[in-house]
């Protein structure tokens, strides 16, 4: 009895120190994800990409684990969110899937976490390099929030921020990597291959890229500090679309404003919400 009680406290100061990571994985950026005929169900070579991706995954748990983690939670970020297979993931990580969801790419992140990871990112949209360079989905040109032009890694990072959680790692092409830095300039960043334009790439090996990321993602945990909550007054976004009928219809909703013809304007109150409404925007609004 007397033993047992010595032990407890001792566990559990242990397990509050470990850290809890979240990790967002999509698809394009992931090492050896070259071509089109990869990111979709359905296409010829999507079940290797799918496996590719949760080696690049693996990479980033195996790195978090070693680098203090308790807890990592690892969330499917592309397309149809369906595309990570529970058997081929590290055991010790929980996965969120399914594109169903409000806050898409950062679904089930809160301020209970102490580090966010993007793993497979990519350029935003419009970029004149970077691989299949977009923002959520074909239909965007543009997504500006408080004036500033954010990609799918600025929107995640806004909300990363709000929840006072820091972004370590990203991992991706050059391109994806270099825009991360104009939004937080000390996140570590692996670069997995070299954008030549918005289709042809320059791959690294696949293991030395892997090895890349677990060190490269044990590091960033295990140095990593919450951050202040950034929860700025407002949140005002500005979307341009490639599509009229999308910026139209999208007026529908009493806070949306058609500001020109292809782009509409709105303000939340609050980042999680301003992100929700962008998400049906580019998702859930078929241009058909
Ligand atoms: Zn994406």
């Amino acid at each position: 009895m007397c033993f047992v009680l010595s032990v407890v406290p001792f566990v559990a100061r242990a397990e509050a120190q470990g850290k809890k990571v979240y990790i967002s994985v999509d698809m394009e950026g992931i090492s050896g994800v070259v071509g089109d005929d990869q990111t979709s169900a359905g296409q010829p070579e999507y079940n290797r990409s799918r496996k590719l991706m949760a080696e690049d995954a693996n990479a980033a748990i195996r790195g978090a684990f070693a680098g203090g983690a308790t807890e990592v939670v690892v969330n499917d970020s592309h397309g149809s969110q369906r595309n990570l297979l529970p058997e081929d993931l590290d055991p010790r990580a929980r996965l969120i899937s399914h594109s169903f969801k409000r806050h898409g790419m950062v679904e089930g992140l809160d301020q209970t976490f102490d580090a966010v990871i993007f793993v497979g990112y990519h350029a935003k949209a419009d970029s004149p390099r970077g691989l299949f360079a977009h923002t959520g989905s074909g239909v965007v040109k543009d997504v500006q929030v408080n004036g500033r032009s954010a990609g799918e890694g600025g929107l995640n990072t806004l909300m990363a921020q709000w929840y006072g959680v820091p972004v370590v790692l990203i991992t991706g092409d050059d391109v994806a990597i270099e825009q991360q830095k104009e939004w937080t300039p000390t996140t570590r960043g692996v670069i997995v291959k070299r954008a030549i334009n918005m289709r042809a790439v320059e791959s690294r090996p696949l293991a030395e890229a892997r090895r890349e990321i677990e060190s490269a993602a044990k590091e960033a945990v295990a140095s990593s500090r919450k951050i202040p909550r950034d929860q700025q007054a407002s949140y005002k976004v500005r979307m341009q679309l490639r599509n009229f009928t999308i910026a139209e219809v999208a007026t529908a909703f009493s806070e949306i404003q058609l500001v020109a013809p292809d782009t509409v304007e709105f303000t939340r109150p609050t980042m999680p919400e301003a992100y929700r409404i962008v998400r049906v925007l580019y998702r859930f609004i078929s241009p058909d």
